[in-house]
This record gives structure tokens, sequence and C-alpha cells, in this order.
């Protein structure tokens, strides 16, 4: 039995929709914690000490605010190589599309992760979950798509599981990208192999299936027969859609009831209508929004079309280097629309739901204790003091981890 009680949080931001106005603050509260389950999550006040497990932690935080640990539902941290001479070319003014015509972008990862072994697979997604970590994220989608061929797939997506196994690490929910960039070689056999091979041989390793439908990537015909390939394996859609033009991938969301549809900067008051309507959940990813300098994320017209929204990194190394979920409310706000809170809850509570996941994201009894301990006493920092390092310790799974800030 482990337990781990929290005094003094002044206050406790639930982002429980059940607690009023988002996101669901408890002042002068407590939280507790036994085998990894939240117990208790209220006003001190009413902590009743029969509550407190017998040998628990206790620990004291003198008024600072806790929020519930981040839940990063779209990442791609299993990468090898370095794109930092992209991101100097595009200061320059060459384009995204460019670089990707002339080799580089995705196919210039694909060309340094393809070869590489699990191991360094792995070692290279965990530093990047250790930085996710200290940044506050307790939960982290981990996807594939720099393989472009069966073999070096699976090996990402093994490099995922690894990373799931490590107990000092996010927890890791893994998708299966393999329509990411386009096969040198023939295109049919290509599909043909990721709809039979790749869908029988991902079920085995991952949760989500993902396709990225663009114009010069894959057409709505390619993304529908690989999620209709995968449904027969219980794998459920994702899909990048509607990013750097309008191509149909979110219609394809809805009609295939996919669990999100990511990027969604082109989309028009149809799709998210529809959207709405399926219950899919529309995930933003500002950073990518603002380095590639298109339409703002549109994280108010998916509320106002009664979409839950999420925030996540797109942690990839061309158009989103970073880890900080942080950083990713902060632009949510500035740049999509969401008031502080709805951006919190986004991605937190959001984060959850575009994994499919009821068992956090709140801080409530019963649900899992990921929960982030704040250094400040005012939750809006969290967003609001920008780019600062907000986190004083995480709690993941229930235990206390004070992340390295090395
Ligand atoms: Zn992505």
């Amino acid at each position: 039995m482990s337990a781990v009680v929290v005094h003094g949080i002044g206050a406790l931001c639930t982002c429980d929709p059940l607690l009023g106005d988002a996101p669901g603050v408890i002042r002068d509260a407590a939280l507790v914690a036994r085998d990894g389950v939240i117990v208790y999550a209220g006003p001190e006040a009413t902590l009743d000490r029969s509550d407190v497990p017998r040998g628990a932690l206790e620990i004291q935080v003198r008024g600072a605010a806790v929020i519930p640990g981040f839940v990063d539902a779209h990442t791609h941290i299993v990468w090898l190589g370095d794109r930092g001479d992209e991101y100097a070319q595009r200061a320059f003014g060459v384009t995204y599309d460019e670089i990707a015509a002339s080799g580089g972008g995705i196919r210039a990862t694909v060309r340094a992760t393809a070869p590489g072994t699990v191991d360094d697979l792995a070692a290279a997604g965990r530093e990047r979950a250790r930085r996710m970590l200290a940044s506050g994220t307790t939960t982290v989608e981990v996807k594939s798509g720099y393989g472009l061929e069966h073999e070096a797939e699976m090996r990402e997506l093994d490099a995922a599981e690894r990373l799931r196994q490590w107990p000092d690490l996010p927890d890791v929910v893994a998708t299966y990208l393999p329509l990411h960039v386009t096969p040198d070689g023939p295109r049919d056999a290509y599909m043909d192999d990721v709809c039979t091979r790749g869908v029988t041989a991902a079920a085995k390793r991952a949760t989500f299936v993902d396709a990225y439908c663009e114009t010069g990537a894959y057409t709505v015909a390619e993304c529908e027969r690989l999620f209709t390939a995968a449904a027969s394996h219980k794998l459920r859609p994702k899909i990048h859609a509607e990013q750097l033009s309008h191509s149909g991938g979110a219609l394809l969301a809805a009609q295939v009831g996919a669990v999100s549809a990511d990027h969604l900067e082109h989309a028009t008051n149809t799709d998210f209508e529809a959207l709405s309507k399926a219950g899919v959940v529309g995930v933003i990813l500002p950073g990518a929004s603002l380095v590639l300098g298109g339409p703002p994320p549109p994280g108010r017209r998916l509320l106002e079309a009664g979409c839950r929204v999420a925030v996540a990194t797109d942690c990839n190394p061309g158009t989103c280097y970073s880890e900080s979920m942080p950083l990713m409310i902060s632009l949510a706000v500035a740049l999509g629309g969401l008031s502080p809170a709805q951006a919190l809850v986004a991605a937190t509570a959001g984060g959850a739901a575009a994994l499919g996941l009821t068992d956090r994201g709140i801080l409530r009894a019963g649900l899992r204790c990921d929960a982030v301990i704040l250094e400040t006493t005012n939750w809006v920092d969290v967003g609001y003091h920008l780019g600062a390092d907000i986190v004083d310790s995480v709690m993941l799974e229930g235990r206390l981890e004070v992340p390295s800030k090395a």
C-alpha cells in the first residue's frame, strides 16, 4: 500500500464539470491518494482523519495551486536525427512545402529514424518524455509514423511500449500512424501492406490508428480504407485533418466515429458541426499553428460548435519541437481564443477524452491520481506566466515525483 496526502492546497483545480464553472476550483483543499487512486479531493476542513491511510506520506504545500496532470493527446516523440537546419531555413522564408519538396521535412526524419533499433528509439523518446513529466504531463500519446515500412513502424511502437513500462515517465498510449509521408515505392502496394500485415501487427501494440489526410499526403479514400481495415482489429481512428488545406478529413472522422480529429485549422463550420454531432474530440495543436504561420488553431470555433476540445503539443522535429503543455495552454489562449480555464480543461480532461480515457484528467475520488503541484498559488499562471517553469512536483499515479530541472 502506498498513500500520499497533500495538505494546504490553496486552490485545487479539479477540472471536474460536476463542480460548476471551469476549472472546478476548491479552495483550502486536501488531496489524498491510495495505491494510485484518489480517495479524497475536497476541502481540508471536511477531511476526516479516518480517510488518511495509516503510514501515508503527508506533505504541506502552503497555499500552492494543484491541477490535474496534463494529458498530451498528440505527439511524435519517437524520432532520431535533428532538423535544426530547417528551422533556420524557415526563418529566411523557405516554406515547409519547399523544404519537403527538396527531401527535407518528415522524409528527413524517416531517413534518420527508420534504421534505429528499439533501444535507440526508446532512449530518444525517454529524454523527451522526461521533459514532459518535468513540465507536468502525466499521460502522453505516442505515434509511430517515421518508419514508412512495416518493421520500422513496429520498432517505433515497441519503443513506445518500452516507454510505457518505465515507472518514472508519463503513462503512454500508443498510436499506429502508417499513413504519414507517402512511400518511395508503389503506393498501392504500401497501402495493401499497411491494411493487412500492418494493422494486424499494430493491434498487439497500439490503441489507435492514425492517418495524415492532406494534399500531398493521403486522400480521404486511402484514410478510410485504413480505418476500415483497422476497425476489424479494434484500432480506433484518429486523424490529422484540415491542417494545411481543406481535404475532407474532418467529415471522414465524423463518418467513421473517430475518437479525435486533430489540427483543423482549415476546417469549416460544416466540419465543426459534423464533429460535434458525432462526438469527435477536436484536438488543437497551437504550437504547430504558430510555427507554420497559417490560420489560428480553432479552439473557440470548436467550443462554439459544441465540440469537446483538447490541446496537445504535437511534439515533433519539424513543426513543433516542444514538450511543454503549459506553453500550449499559453498559445491556446493567445491564438486559439480559449479562456485560461477552458485551455486548462482542454489540456487535462480534454486530452483524456481525446484518448478515450475516463479514469484521469479530473481530480475526483475514484480516478487515477495524476496531479501537478504548482510553484504558484494562482493556477492562471500556468498559461499567463509565459514560458516559465511553474511545476514544483508531480503526482504520477499517486507517487510523488520531483522531476529534475537540469
Ligand atoms: Zn501530428
